[in-house]
């Protein structure tokens, strides 16, 4: 059967639809359970204020109780880390390979069960979930590749002297935190901890709180394809309550992160103090789409509308303004208003839609304050209000929704992470550029454009990690792992390489150079 990812079109999907619908109904009788913390290999109950997992589709459906960690649970944690990292690191890295070889094998067996539970918890459409169950196996593949393609990251080098034998070694740093959003619950979770984990590090891992069935499933991978008890610990809890007490702990060596510049960057700033220690983030996007005069305005708007909308604009990589040229800036809205009004909305574990809840109420209520101010400062082309009727009565459901706004409003500047998109004219491409590069953020970018002297000078002149040009199935959206690396720059990330991509792997590793003289 075809393997599902975010731009799949056009596949059979008769059989993947039959083999979800029966997914969906094991994972909907599993639901509503209670489910502790994994520390050491063993379940520990939480204390008191546990969370209660609600679908973003129907809240009045509760899909488990999870346990709220502790400072003293992620203090042991990490105390249980330390030394079975230590046996972790000394394992032949072909078998810690072989074990996350395992693990990528075992989502693809579970994938269907993986990719309902996200449509539940997350509010995902059935083929967005397939992607992220799909991505997540490739991405520990990919992972594995680097370490043997780098034969472990051990290299001879050369000799000054003719007595002595050099030789170049990538360690792992120790213990890291990692830490998860909710909109890829699985992919970057999965993507993050594998990295680490194949170098040889341990994982002191928390899912978002909207999302802590999906780390449990991610746990359940990982213990079950063979990765030793202690080195991969799962602790649910609230970040605003301990958050910091993870990344702050004297024990962890490195953390990976991928959620909001906000807290990235507040993490940045502190995490480091005796000594410099890596840092790895993924943060937020405000991905601009440029519509030049000579673009074909059938696909920009095929291309606007699919990554604006799925996911509900969700996604680190969603289209959230587009800078189209005012002498096609009216047909190409036509186009776009159609094509956005013929979606489906509605329940997403259900076949055929496209279109679902955000998160949580905070996400509706972001959504509330933008269309106010949307309508305020422009006008809105199509949608601008919460659904509450019928089947969205029960789910936090709001309109996809377009508004053409002057182009010193904020609404092309601020991560909101909702379904509004910011439309403005401009009259040549220059302005496209300079306006698509005044936001703090640099993850994707996207162009429709005929002229092949614009691409290039796209590419080399926009400020963003991801570029696209042309791309109908998704203007700004749809990375693979090994095909699209996945670096934000400026505010979007920290590092200047991105998961997804060849040169991530070793930044989990730090090197050791060891000379040896002959006697
Ligand atoms: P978020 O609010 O920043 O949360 C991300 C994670 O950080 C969650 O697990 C959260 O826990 C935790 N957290 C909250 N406060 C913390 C603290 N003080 N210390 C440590 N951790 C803390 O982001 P989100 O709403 O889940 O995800 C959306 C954001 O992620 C957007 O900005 C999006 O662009 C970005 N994102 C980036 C990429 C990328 O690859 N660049 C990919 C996906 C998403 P709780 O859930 O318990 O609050």
């Amino acid at each position: 059967m075809t393997k599902i990812t975010y731009t799949s079109a056009n596949v059979d999907l008769e059989a993947f639809h039959q083999d979800f619908d029966a997914a969906l109904a094991r994972v909907r009788a599993s639901a509503g359970q209670e489910h502790p913390l994994f520390i050491g290999g063993r379940p520990v109950p939480g204390t008191g204020d546990a969370i209660t997992d609600l679908s973003p589709i129907d809240t009045s459906v509760v899909l488990g109780r999870f346990a709220a960690a502790t400072p003293a649970h992620i203090d042991d944690a990490v105390r249980q880390a330390k030394p079975a990292q230590k046996g972790w690191a000394r394992l032949p890295w072909r078998e810690r390979v072989a074990i996350l070889r395992r693990a990528a094998t075992l989502i693809r067996e579970r994938k269907y069960d993986l990719a309902a539970v996200m449509s539940l918890e997350v509010g995902k459409s059935r083929l967005e979930s397939m992607g992220d169950a799909e991505e997540s196996a490739d991405l520990i593949d990919y992972y594995c590749q680097q370490v043997e393609d780098a034969g472990g990251f051990v290299r001879e080098m050369a000799r000054i002297t003719p007595v002595e034998r050099n030789t170049d070694v990538l360690r792992p740093y120790g213990v890291f935190a990692c830490i998860a959003p909710f909109n890829f619950p699985l992919a970057l979770s999965t993507g993050m901890s594998s990295a680490a984990l194949v170098c040889g590090n341990a994982v002191v891992y928390k899912p978002a709180q909207d999302t802590p069935w999906t780390g449990l499933k991610l746990y359940e991978v990982y213990r079950d394809a063979g990765v030793p008890a202690g080195v991969f610990s799962y602790l649910t809890g609230r970040g605003s309550v301990i958050g910091d007490t993870i990344w702050q702990h004297p024990g962890v060596d490195g953390v990976v992160f991928t959620g909001s510049k906000v807290v990235g960057m507040r993490m940045y700033a502190a995490f480091s103090s005796n000594w410099a220690k890596p840092c790895l983030l993924e943060l937020g996007g405000k991905n601009p789409v440029i519509v030049t005069d000579t673009a074909d305005l059938d696909a920009a708007a095929e291309g606007v509308m699919r990554s604006a909308f799925s996911l509900q604009n969700q996604k680190c990589s969603a289209t959230s303004r587009v800078y189209a040229h005012q002498a096609v800036i009216e047909p190409f809205l036509e186009l776009l208003l159609a094509k956005t009004r013929a979606m489906t909305i509605g329940d997403p574990t259900q076949r055929d839609v496209y279109f679902g809840p955000v998160i949580n109420e905070r996400a509706v209520a972001t959504f509330e304050r933008a269309a106010a101010q949307a309508a305020t400062e422009g006008h809105i082309l199509c949608g601008g209000h919460r659904m509450t009727e019928g089947a969205f009565a029960k789910g936090h459901y709001v309109e996809p929704t377009i508004a053409r706004l002057p182009l010193e409003s904020t609404l092309f500047r601020d991560e909101l992470f909702v379904p509004l998109l910011s439309i403005g004219a401009v009259t040549s491409f220059d302005q496209a550029i300079a306006e698509a590069n005044k936001a703090e953020y640099g993850l994707t970018a996207g162009i429709f454009t005929g002229n092949t002297g614009e691409i290039d000078r796209f590419f080399d002149e926009v400020e963003a990690g991801v570029c696209y040009a042309n791309k109908r199935t998704g203007a700004t959206t749809g990375a693979w792992p090994g095909a699209q690396p996945f670096c934000g720059w400026k505010g979007s990330g920290s590092t200047g390489k991105g998961g997804c991509g060849p040169y991530y792997v070793a930044q989990f590793m730090r090197e050791q150079s060891r000379t040896v003289i002959a006697s």
